[in-house]
């Protein structure tokens, strides 16, 4: 069954249904989602959400910290936008039903690496999962939002697609909607749309090991650079410094890290090596609160130089009932694999985290294809630079859903073009595949590959290699692509060698050091190199 909508979001995490819920105010919406609604990286969010609130702080600090640690990229007027708006976007949390921890009738303002003060709110340390709550509550109650689960946005409706144009060489210059794929009947359905926003989250899943969960594929990433989109800064992948060692043995973290969130350390935790000695102090004054890709390069250091497989988080210190009480997600799921995080060091190891660079969209949310938009963390909107401030993505994700939902409200009442002819999906002459191994060991392939030459640190041996092997991968991936009824891994898997092939390519396009991107060949900034790498469909 087709579908024709006003507005088609793709994506059911913070920056989806933030937008949902602002433009279902005046148009209809179709809100499609590839798994259940709630499965997204925001519900794992455990650390919480930055924004101006207490009298103390000042938007000049915040704009101040977040330019810092975007160390030299940032671009101002994105920042000083987001900080701004934070608060006003807060209230729309609030409204909505958000409940933010408070202690002694206030907001309890925590504070975490690279801030220079108490500013993220927090749910306890379930914040995104609390968000999550709120919003799909919220949703549920508007008529005018139908939201399609089981859904898996396959590629964006454009020029290419229209029928007269099928076999040309057409410029895409408009978004008409998607083709997608229901993954419960496997039929490929086509949703046109005046217009279409994207929210369909992060890329982590590239990477061996990640925080983020199954979903996160990348596929917003590479069906925009499929459909000739301008991308920017794929090479700053933000590393978590401190994912729990040895969660793969809960069943719920065979394809995801637990994440012990930045806030263990902003609460005094303190980093040691297995023999039990601190080290953050040799590299950075800040110690443990220096931003994560400083904590991140130091594990991978000590790690590397001792031959360990972790290193040690302790919080023993603090007062037990205040941990449990702080962190009880953390706490809770430690105890599971026996460790009792308020007598015992945690284990722990840097895991992808976040994705800074992303598909290009200025202050409106608008990308560089007409009617497409885009916001959260498939987005590259300027305010992360070369590294994210903890806590920032969540109020990006808002500010500019925010603005989204009034560019899109401009956009469709000044086109109000009928809908164009565009074709069915056509799968004629394609086979239900019957080695599925193939695309599993494929998928294997890029993650290890991406681990270990487009990791923490770089160089330009591990990128060239690197790039040789996604090659090979797209070129058998396609071929069988081509000739296979579409299902949910094949998808997958062309989508992440598609984020493998924008990484390395903008890492191969910055030859200097600078915030999550570390390359041995050229370890210092290059203060004349102070522009985004920007990619729009180029080779493989
Ligand atoms: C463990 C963890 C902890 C974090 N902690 C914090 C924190 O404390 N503070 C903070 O600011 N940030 C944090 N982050 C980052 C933050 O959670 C994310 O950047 C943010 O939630 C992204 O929101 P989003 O709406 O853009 O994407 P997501 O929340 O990932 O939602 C993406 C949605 O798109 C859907 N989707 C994807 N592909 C398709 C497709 N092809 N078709 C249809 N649907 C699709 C997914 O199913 C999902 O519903 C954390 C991230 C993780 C993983």
């Amino acid at each position: 069954m087709n579908y024709k909508t006003d507005v088609l979001i793709i994506g059911s995490g913070i920056a989806g249904l933030f937008a949902a819920l602002k433009i279902s105010d005046y148009a209809e919406v179709i809100l499609i989602t590839k798994k259940d609604k709630t499965e997204s990286n925001t519900n794992y969010a455990q650390g919480g959400i930055a924004s101006v609130i207490d009298i103390n702080d000042s938007f000049e600090k915040h704009i101040e910290d977040t330019l810092i640690a975007g160390a030299g990229l940032c671009h101002r007027e994105a920042v000083e936008m987001m900080v701004k708006e934070g608060p006003e976007r807060i209230k729309d949390l609030i409204g909505i039903g958000t409940k933010f921890t408070e202690r002694n009738g206030k907001f309890d303002l925590v504070k975490e690496g690279g801030h220079s003060h108490s500013r993220i709110l927090h749910a306890k340390d379930l914040t995104g999962q609390e968000i999550e709550r709120a919003l799909i509550n919220s949703v549920n109650l508007k008529s005018n939002i139908l939201i399609l689960e089981n859904f898996t946005a396959i590629d964006f409706l454009t020029e290419h697609n229209l029928k007269k144009n099928k076999n040309s060489d057409i410029e895409n210059k408009n978004c008409y909607g998607v083709y997608a794929l229901n993954s419960q009947t496997n039929e490929v359905i086509k949703i046109e749309s005046k217009a279409t926003l994207l929210a369909s989250g992060g890329l982590g899943q590239v990477y061996l090991h990640t925080t983020n969960p199954k979903i996160a594929t990348g596929d917003g990433f590479a069906m925009a650079y499929r459909a000739g989109v301008k991308i920017a800064n794929m090479e700053f992948i933000q590393f978590h410094p401190t994912s729990l060692y040895g969660s793969s043995s809960l069943p719920e973290f065979e394809s995801r890290s637990f994440l012990i969130s930045e806030a263990v350390r902003g609460f005094g935790g303190i980093l040691r090596t297995k023999d039990g000695n601190t080290f953050m102090e040799k590299y950075d004054s800040r110690k443990e609160l220096a931003p994560r890709d400083i904590v991140a390069r130091a594990i991978d250091n000590e790690l590397k130089k001792r031959g360990d497989e972790f290193i040690y988080l302790d919080i023993t210190f603090k007062n037990s009932s205040e941990i449990i009480e702080r962190f009880p997600n953390i706490y809770n799921t430690c105890k599971r694999i026996g460790i009792d995080i308020t007598k015992e060091f945690i284990p722990v190891v840097p895991s992808a985290h976040y994705a800074c660079g992303g598909v290009l969209v200025d202050k409106d949310a608008k990308t560089s294809l007409n009617g497409l938009y885009a916001c959260g963390e498939v987005t590259m909107t300027g305010v992360h630079g070369a590294n994210r401030l903890a806590s920032n993505s969540l109020l990006e994700a808002i500010v500019y859903s925010h603005k989204a939902a009034k560019s899109i409200k401009e956009f469709i009442k000044e086109n109000k073009n009928d809908f164009l002819e565009i074709p069915d999906w056509d799968d004629s002459g394609t086979l239900t595949h019957d080695e599925k191994i193939l695309v599993t060991h494929t998928i294997k392939e890029v993650k290890h590959t991406m681990w270990d030459y487009v990791g923490i640190v770089r160089s330009k041996q591990r990128l060239e290699r690197a790039k040789t092997r996604v090659s090979n991968l797209y070129k058998e991936n396609e071929s069988l692509y081509k000739k296979t009824k579409i299902y949910n891994d094949i998808l997958e898997a062309r989508n992440l060698i598609a984020c493998a092939h924008m990484i390395i390519k903008c890492a191969e396009m910055r030859k200097e050091s600078r915030g999550l991107h570390y390359i041995i060949d050229y370890p210092e900034s290059d203060p004349d190199y102070l522009s985004d790498t920007i990619i729009q469909n180029q080779k493989f």
